[in-house]
């Protein structure tokens, strides 16, 4: 039997006085956060190798940080608060790698009108992060007949030059992640997992779900390398799809085309157009209380801009915001890692307006549901930037103690029951 403070065996050869040895729930609390935030950037990192960019510094962090969780290593709350900051100053290290390596490989994300729906004909529906998996796919169906749809985290694809190439690289299908469990019974074809965030298959679709390398689910085919023949005799082999126009949108503002227009941004501040930036997104759930990013973005005033990123933008994107400053208001920036090109606007605009950050009209309001959130959370505070709200709810992870700490310290907030007038209200 394990303590539950140390997890050292009680009654045994090991711990047999629980607490003694002073790991409390704060201790717990900081070891689990840092075991999280090392989780999600491993994510990201994972991505980024396979794009060719390694760093040896993030290697050592990984191996410290883990280290630092062995039992009777650290029981400092200031120095594993320090590494638990540590692990978000080096995720903005690796989400930047994992930016070069897209960009160096499919070119620089640029707007991009995307279909929504599915065309006549045989095709195959692509989830998940890895872009270089959709790119090797695109290759290998190249001249087959087969559409290649985008699903959930996959919608940034369509803006990379080197991916919309592809003339069967035809659209975009379903939402965010947990609508799987309707969506994917619903297209005909085979559905390729490539990453996290893939759900357990009814019988409904498992025979038409596969994963590769590191993802598997039960139920599933996990493919064990990039070769897709098995998901293209498969898709040959369903009904095909039928032709269905939902909609089309605009995607692709990757922060070098934010930047791009940058002179436009800051003379519209100026000039009192825009009064009011929001960061609204992450990765979203199916939790209660997750209809609060809608109503934020719909309450923000005309004279605002939201950009938006990770899964958490489908909460927000069914919505006409229309244009200020000649710029579209809803700014959709990518993939969860893309809150890498968030930073860098943020960074911009306080160089551009000579002042920190924080006192830029900035609200940066996160939903979170796994790992990769806590990554980009920390990599935050550890800019020092402060009065962040995330949501629906404190995970379970967070000791109340080590949430005050982080209130004290960042003005760390958890989302009301509705958005307060302050936030959605000039001058409120
Ligand atoms: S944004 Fe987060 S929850 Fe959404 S698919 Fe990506 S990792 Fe999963």
């Amino acid at each position: 039997m394990f303590c539950n403070q140390c997890e050292q065996t009680q009654n045994g050869t090991g711990c047999t006085d629980v607490g003694v040895c002073g790991k409390d729930e704060d201790m717990q609390s900081l070891q689990e956060i840092l075991l999280y935030g090392v989780k999600g950037m491993a994510a990201y990192a994972h991505h980024a190798r396979r794009l060719g960019k390694t760093d040896e510094n993030v290697n050592a962090f990984i191996e410290e940080a883990l280290f630092s969780t062995v039992t009777n290593v650290n029981f400092d709350l200031e120095s594993l608060l320090e590494l638990v900051l540590e692990c978000g100053r080096q995720n903005i290290r690796v989400m930047q790698m994992l930016d070069e390596g897209h960009t160096e490989r499919f070119g620089t994300p640029e707007p991009t009108t995307v279909y929504e729906g599915t065309k006549a004909g045989p095709g195959i529906l692509v989830t998940g992060h890895d872009m270089l998996d959709l790119s090797d796919l695109l290759e290998q169906t190249a001249g087959t007949g087969i559409n290649v749809y985008t699903h959930g985290e996959m919608l940034p694809a369509h803006s990379y030059p080197g991916l919309k190439k592809h003339p069967h690289l035809a659209g975009h299908y379903g939402g965010p992640w947990q609508n799987q469990l309707w969506e994917f019974p619903m297209f005909s074809g085979p559905i390729l997992g490539t990453t996290n965030c893939v759900l357990i298959p009814p019988d409904t679709y498992a025979d038409r779900l596969f994963t590769n390398r590191v993802t598997a689910v039960p139920g599933g085919t996990r493919l064990k390398d990039s070769d897709f023949s098995a998901v293209i005799a498969k898709a040959k082999a369903c009904p095909p799809l039928p032709e269905n126009k939902v909609r089309e949108s605009t995607i692709g503002f990757h922060h070098s085309v934010i930047l791009g227009v940058a002179g436009q941004v800051v003379d519209a501040v100026k000039s009192g157009a825009i009064k009011r930036f929001y960061l609204i997104g992450g990765c979203d759930g199916a939790e209660s209380g997750r209809n609060y990013y809608t109503q934020l973005a719909e309450s923000s005033p005309s004279e605002s801009i939201i950009l938006t990123l990770g899964c958490g933008k489908y909460r927000i994107r069914n919505h006409d915001y229309g244009t200020v400053a000649g710029l579209p208001r809803l700014l959709d920036m990518g993939q969860c890692n893309d809150a890498y090109g968030a930073v860098q606007v943020a960074l911009a605009l306080s160089k551009a307006f000579d002042c920190g950050v924080n006192d830029l009209p900035l609200d940066i309001v996160l939903s979170w549901f796994e790992q990769k959130a806590v990554a980009v959370l920390l990599s935050l505070l550890a800019l020092n930037v402060k009065g962040i709200r995330v949501g629906p709810v404190a995970p379970a992870f967070v000791s109340p103690n080590v949430f005050k700490i982080l209130q004290d310290r960042f003005d760390l907030k958890i989302i009301e029951a509705a958005p307060p007038a302050e936030l959605v209200q000039l001058g409120a």
